[in-house]
């Protein structure tokens, strides 16, 4: 495997970066003329690390390591959320910038890939210590962000309101009110209709084609998810309504299983006022490694990198697995996966819906026209269905994972764009 020689990062073939370099690696056959492009890819564009003080409550003064990467603006602006995480780290921002240029393209939206992130525990600060790490974090960053440069959005342990406090941040450096800054955004300020469930959503959508495909019937499907956040509950409800049963739920707080499935009208409401699935009462909680025992038809990984390894690869029992979060799966766990012929639906256009709804978020702040959520759905519902389609049709052609398919048909589309655009000077 190739580690592009960048001095600051030592990547391994399964941390972030050197998953997604491993991925790099197997798509260059599939370029053609263009793979002599391949190494802009092996490296960020722009990385930009910062210092960010705040006060606490208590008068100390904290310094939390601030990211924000722009993989590629070969597209358009960068495009990607702002995760807050204790593990964040500058490898991991660089690897989900590259994923998002690599979902942007597969999905054909004009933009490059961003991330952005801070490391730090959210839950342990007050609202108002949030709001100064997220305002200041907006001003350090402030250089490289725009309507036109770079936009956020929400990722991991950030939401509306943190969207809220960058939009309003970016606007009063700049001294005009700058809502295409961010996507994510609360309704009052230029947020999109459908962009809170987009992401899941969008995992129901590939999922649903990738089940007919398979042959597979929604109605009495057993589903397992990992992650009850945004994305996993969101997901969960949409397969619930499709008369699927959520069989196995896991989050921070613990694992949950239910062989008749959770009543999701119970559970939503247990996860909103506990913050996690842990003690539900309609369903006996089991030990967290047997979350991948767990015998099912469709599993969904809805929470962060790294979570199938070979080992999980080996005993999971299943048969499609939507990737949700971005970079669940370790390369080499992939390859285990295929040869069981459990078929994975990857990140890269399985979790798209959300960037998809934010690109409406922008196009309707430039416009300043608001859609209909039927309007923002049916929009998404097709965008996901053509995409799909097209990477299945690749992946048909040169008989090669989805994986590899999405990233042939994302690759071709950015270098084809490099080479167009030429080197500059
Ligand atoms: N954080 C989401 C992702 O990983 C959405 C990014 C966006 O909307 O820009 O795709």
């Amino acid at each position: 495997m190739s580690f592009s020689n960048l001095s600051y990062v030592q990547p391994t073939s399964e941390s972030p970066w050197g998953t997604y370099l491993g991925q790099i690696d197997r798509v260059v056959p599939y370029l053609g003329r263009l793979a002599r492009w391949t190494d802009t890819l092996r490296r960020p564009k722009r990385s930009l690390i910062v210092d960010v003080p705040i006060e606490m409550d208590d008068g100390r003064i904290a310094h939390y390591e601030g990211f924000r990467v722009q993989h590629s603006l070969t597209r358009g602006p960068g495009k990607g959320g702002v995760r807050y995480h204790p593990d964040v780290t500058l490898e991991e921002v660089m690897a989900l910038a590259a994923w998002m240029s690599i979902k942007n393209a597969a999905v054909n939206l004009p933009f490059g890939g961003a991330k952005g992130g801070i490391r730090v525990d959210p839950k342990a600060l007050s609202l108002k210590e949030l709001e100064k790490l997220t305002r200041r974090y907006t001003s350090e960053i402030g250089i490289i962000i725009g309507p036109q440069q770079d936009i956020p959005a929400p990722d991991v342990n950030t939401n509306a309101q943190i969207m809220a406090w960058m939009m309003d941040t970016y606007s009063m450096n700049v001294g005009a009110t700058a809502t295409g800054v961010v996507t994510g955004k609360p309704l009052h300020l230029g947020g999109s209709l459908g962009r809170v469930k987009a992401t899941g959503r969008g995992v129901f959508v590939t999922g649903r084609e990738a089940a007919r495909r398979l042959g597979l019937d929604l109605q009495g499907a057993r589903v397992a998810v990992q992650g009850f956040g945004n994305v996993g509950s969101s997901a969960a409800e949409l397969f619930h309504q499709a008369g699927s049963k959520i069989v196995a739920a896991q989050d921070h707080t613990g694992t949950i299983f239910n062989a008749h499935g959770f009543d999701l009208a119970e559970l939503m409401p247990h996860v909103r006022s506990t913050g996690g699935v842990a003690g539900f009462k309609g369903a006996d909680k089991i030990a967290n490694d047997d979350f991948w025992n767990v015998e099912t038809d469709i599993l969904i990984p809805a929470a962060l990198e790294g979570q199938i390894d070979v080992a999980r690869a080996r005993k999971l029992k299943t048969k499609l697995v939507l990737e949700g979060a971005n970079g669940p799966t370790h390369t080499a766990a992939d390859d285990i996966l295929a040869e069981r012929g459990i078929l994975v639906v990857p990140d890269v256009i399985c979790n798209a819906g959300g960037v998809t709804v934010s690109y409406f978020e922008w196009v309707q702040d430039f416009s300043s026209f608001f859609w209909t959520e039927d309007e923002i759905n049916v929009r998404l519902d097709k965008i996901m269905v053509g995409a799909l389609k097209n990477i299945w049709d690749a992946a048909d052609r040169h008989k090669i994972t989805l994986r590899t398919a999405t990233f042939a048909v994302a690759c071709e589309r950015i270098l084809a764009a490099r080479e167009e655009r030429g080197l500059y000077p």
